[in-house]
């Protein structure tokens, strides 16, 4: 079946062509020319990623009166995320219908402006439950009217707790209407709720449950549950280019793993219920941008982040339910790429992970954790690849090459390679020296992890470097740079060899990580010191990057785009010599400036 043999209207089969919409996906063709020519209600299991908001925006819009002026459609769904993507999808849907509007109300933003928005009138209201419930109540929006209901991803809203709400709007919607319910899942809560508010509805499946799901991989990785975390770091290290999402089973897990993540170096962040909308928006954002590689979530959390191009999926915690393992899988493997849907189990888990299997007839394969070279080996030529792809400024650095040629006279080619890489790789090559093996073994689907191996498996912890997060109230605008920062830390710190981390800097503030033995000696040293006139102020930051982060949302990095091009954070690395003047542009004395951070590198992994 192609759009035009739906019925659909020239204005909307325009527009989805601009959006590149070739032919439907298997629910747009059972639900669009159902919608078109029949009232009847609907149930639709299918999950995001198979075209859903398209199969049932495109025949409400093409259903809609442009004459009468009360609302005709009120969709409900669970997430603001959610809201605003349905609300942009209709845009671009009814881009050429002249005067249709799609009115977004969801809770944690100011009401005022959507009554405001109601007040103008729109066709098309997307809400959540309890925002919808509220502006119901007072009186402030009338859907006695709707000719359409649609409640989308209603298992979601149910497990959220919308269900009182969800009873209260839907006992004020007119008798005379059509209602389209959409759940990737069909608990009997959502069967109630059928059997409730839909009559005679019809049932449709789409017969694949994603529409990429097909080109899905799915491997496991088998180990102890102590060596979790650990498996992650090599899987993340083995896969340089992977842009992913990490899902955790609970907001502590998300939190936990995501700061020591990041403690770590790697280029994540963490998105769970604890933070603030505009916090989830704004780390959101940056992994859309792929200014983050990975993204440490929840399963609710990453409701309504809609990213095409994930590489992969990693399940740090196996879900309990066999669907959520689907709804997650079904993330990667979008627009026709391909994917890969890891899982980190222990022995126990096994039964449940062929539970899966059978629920998703999927062949899951099971993966040895890579060991030290084989990390190595990847990383090496990960590297040389960026550094036969990286841009050349010619113009800056071509004054420099006698002088650079003249300090490598007498080295051979070999040589200068050998130098180059291993200035990249030494620490790498130093933390998997003797990388233990992380697999469990077994036979006959029982343990023979050995005894020496689980008693050489005691790494974690240990000598690990913990680091603290600080903001200080100095940014660019104060000239600050990385080198500069650390040049203050060298200064003012009364200790040497301080490990700094990560440092990012912004307009008119900057964070970093330094070595949490030394937090304390140098909060109280920095604070309220006068440089260039600006007095210091500079604390600990409790939470996760995205926390402190909002309140400058215009932070881009610079260095161009990708995740692994972008500038601005960086690991300064290394230890401290040298004291000098204070001043904000300080080019340190030190390794900041060696280790090119503020040079656009890509943040550096540490390896602790
Ligand atoms: P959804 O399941 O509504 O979240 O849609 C997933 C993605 O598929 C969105 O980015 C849509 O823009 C895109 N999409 C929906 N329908 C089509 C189609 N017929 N052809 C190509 N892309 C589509």
């Amino acid at each position: 079946m192609t759009f035009e043999e739906t019925g659909l209207k020239p204005e909307i089969l325009k527009a989805i062509a601009e959006m590149g919409f070739e032919n439907p996906t298997p629910i747009q063709e059972q639900t669009i020319s159902h919608l078109i020519s029949s009232k009847q209600d609907l149930v639709a299991l299918a999950q995001t990623g198979t075209g859903k908001t398209a199969a049932f925006g495109l025949p409400v819009i093409n259903n809609t009166s442009m004459e009468i002026r009360e609302v005709q459609t009120l969709i409900l769904c669970p997430t603001r995320e959610l809201c605003l993507q349905i609300t942009r999808d209709m845009d671009k849907y009814s881009k050429f219908i002249l005067g249709f509007r799609t009115i977004p109300v969801y809770g944690g933003a100011d009401i005022t402006k959507q009554i405001r928005e109601l007040k103008s009138g729109g066709q098309v209201v997307v809400g959540t439950p309890g925002r919808v419930h509220d502006l119901i109540r007072r009186k402030l929006l009338n859907i006695s009217a709707i000719r359409w209901l649609i409640l989308d991803e209603a298992d979601e809203m149910l497990t959220m707790g919308f269900k009182e709400e969800l009873d209260a709007i839907l006992s004020t919607t007119p008798k005379e209407k059509q209602t389209l319910l959409f759940s990737a899942t069909m608990p009997t809560e959502i069967a109630s709720m059928k059997a409730n508010y839909l009559h005679d509805a019809i049932e449709i499946s789409v017969g694949k449950r994603n529409a990429g799901a097909e080109n899905v991989d799915h491997h496991y990785y088998m180990v102890h549950a102590k060596d979790k975390y650990e498996t992650l770091k090599r899987i993340a290290d083995n896969y340089p280019d992977c842009y992913a999402i990490v899902f955790c089973r609970t907001r502590m897990e998300t939190r936990e793993v995501a700061e020591q993540f990041m403690a770590d170096g790697y280029n994540a962040d963490a998105l769970h219920g604890d933070l603030s909308q505009a916090q989830r928006d704004y780390v959101m954002g940056r992994f859309r941008n792929k200014q983050l590689q990975m993204l440490i979530a929840t399963d609710v959390a990453a409701r309504g982040l809609d990213v095409t191009e994930l590489t992969h999926v990693i399940n740090y915690s196996m879900p309990d339910d066999p669907e959520v393992y689907i709804h997650r899988s079904g993330r990667t493997g979008r627009a026709g790429k391909s994917g890969i849907s890891v899982t980190i189990i222990n022995l126990k888990e096994m039964g449940r992970l062929k539970q899966i299997e059978k629920i998703s007839r999927k062949k899951f394969e099971r993966k040895m954790v890579p060991g030290g070279d084989e990390i190595c080996e990847k990383q090496l030529f990960h590297l040389i690849d960026r550094v036969k792809n990286v841009e050349i400024n010619a113009t800056q650095i071509e004054k420099y090459i006698p002088q650079i040629l003249e300090k490598f006279e007498g080295m051979s080619q070999d040589d200068i390679i050998k130098h180059f890489v291993s200035l990249e790789f030494n620490q790498l090559l130093d933390y998997y020296k003797n990388a233990r093996d992380l697999n469990v073994r077994t036979e006959g689907g029982r343990d023979s992890f050995s005894r020496n191996d689980r008693d050489r498996g005691s790494d974690r912890g240990g000598d690990r470097l913990n680091f603290t997060k600080l903001f200080i109230n100095a940014g660019k605008k104060q000239n600050l740079n990385a080198s500069g920062l650390i040049g203050l830390i060298n200064q003012y710190s009364s200790r040497r060899n301080v490990e700094i981390g990560k440092i990012d800097i912004q307009r008119k503030f900057s964070f970093f990580e330094v070595d949490s033995n030394f937090e304390k000696d140098l909060v109280n040293a920095l604070n309220n010191v006068v440089i260039e006139g600006h007095v210091i102020s500079i604390g600990k930051v409790e939470s996760t990057a995205a926390e402190a982060q909002p309140r400058e949302n215009t932070f881009r990095r610079e260095g161009g785009g990708g995740y692994n091009g972008g500038g601005g954070g960086g690991y300064a690395g290394g230890r401290r010599e040298g004291r000098r003047e204070p001043s904000f542009s300080d080019r340190g004395g030190d390794r900041g400036g060696d280790r090119g951070v503020d040079r656009g590198d890509r943040p550096r992994r540490r390896r602790n």
